[in-house]
C-alpha cells in the first residue's frame, strides 16, 4: 500500500516535471524549447521551429541598439490607463500582469489596446552602446491586430516601485493567480512621454516583424535586489542580445506640448 502510494506519487511528479518543460511553460533554461542559454539560445531560435524563421532571416529584428536617431514627425503618445491587472502568469522566461480592455494608448489617430506588461533584466535595447539593468515592456494591440510595444529601461538606482508590482505578484513557473486588486496601469506611465520610435519585431520566438516600437527617453531605475530577484525568477538573463537596424531609421519624438 505504502509501495503504491509512493510510486503514484513519483509518477504525479514525473508528469509535473514534464509539464513544466513543454511550450510556453517552459524554463528559460528549457531543453528542447527556446530560451536564453544553451541549446535554446537565441542565436538557434531560428532552427527550432519552421514559425521561428523570423528570427533568423528578419530584416527588421527587435532589439536594437538606439543611435543615430533624427527628430522624426510621428505623433506624440498619449496614454489612457485608468484600469487594473487582473492576474499574473508566469511562463519560465518573464512575469506578466495581464490587463483586460479599456486601457490603451493612442499615437495621433491610431489606438492600441494595453494587452500586458513583463520585464527582461539585462534590458534589450542599448542606448547609444550603453546597457542597461532591466526593461519593462507595455504589449498593446489595435483593432487589426497590429503590436505597438512601450519599452521603459531602468539603470541600477533605487528601487522601482513599478518593478516591485511586477515581482510581488509572481507566481511559480506555469502558474498564473488572480489579482485582488492588481497593479493600477497609470502608475507604468513616465512623466516625460518623449520616445524613439522605429519599426522592429517581438523579441521572443516566432519573432514577429511590424511591431511599432515607442522607447520611452525617461529611463527609471531598479535596486541590484530587483534585479537579482527578476533574474532569479526567470532562471537567468532573459534579454535578447541587439539586432542589426539595417536599412531602418530611429526617430526622436517629443513629448505633448
Ligand atoms: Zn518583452
Amino acid at each position: 500500500m505504502i509501495k503504491s502510494a509512493l510510486l503514484l506519487t513519483i509518477a504525479l511528479l514525473t508528469a509535473l516535471a514534464l509539464a513544466a518543460c513543454n511550450g510556453e511553460t517552459a524554463p528559460a533554461h528549457s531543453p528542447g524549447g527556446w530560451g536564453y542559454s544553451g541549446p535554446g539560445a537565441p542565436d538557434k531560435w531560428a532552427s527550432l521551429s519552421d514559425d521561428y524563421r523570423a528570427c533568423g532571416e528578419g530584416m527588421a529584428q527587435s532589439p536594437v541598439n538606439i543611435a543615430g536617431y533624427a527628430p522624426g514627425d510621428a505623433a506624440p503618445v498619449a496614454f489612457h490607463y485608468p484600469g487594473m491587472s487582473t492576474s499574473a502568469r508566469n511562463n519560465g522566461h518573464t512575469i506578466y500582469l495581464d490587463y483586460e480592455p479599456g486601457n490603451g494608448i493612442s499615437v495621433g489617430a491610431r489606438n492600441y489596446t494595453l494587452l500586458g506588461i513583463h520585464f527582461h533584466s539585462p534590458a534589450e535595447h542599448t542606448l547609444d552602446g550603453e546597457s542597461f539593468t532591466a526593461e519593462l515592456h507595455l504589449v498593446h494591440q489595435d483593432d487589426s491586430a497590429n503590436l505597438a510595444v512601450v519599452a521603459l529601461l531602468f539603470r541600477a538606482g533605487v528601487p522601482s516601485s513599478i518593478v516591485s508590482a511586477l515581482l510581488d505578484a509572481a507566481p511559480e513557473v506555469g502558474e498564473t493567480v488572480d489579482l485582488e486588486p492588481g497593479a493600477k496601469a497609470a502608475a507604468f506611465i513616465p512623466a516625460q512621454l518623449g520616445y524613439y520610435g522605429y519599426n522592429g519585431s517581438l523579441t521572443t520566438p516566432p519573432c514577429t516583424e511590424g511591431v511599432r516600437w515607442l522607447v520611452m527617453r525617461e529611463i527609471g531605475t531598479v535596486s541590484p535586489e530587483q534585479a537579482a530577484k527578476m533574474q532569479k525568477l526567470t532562471g537567468g538573463p532573459n534579454n535578447r542580445p541587439v539586432q542589426p537596424l539595417g536599412r531602418r531609421t530611429i526617430s526622436i519624438i517629443a513629448g505633448p506640448p
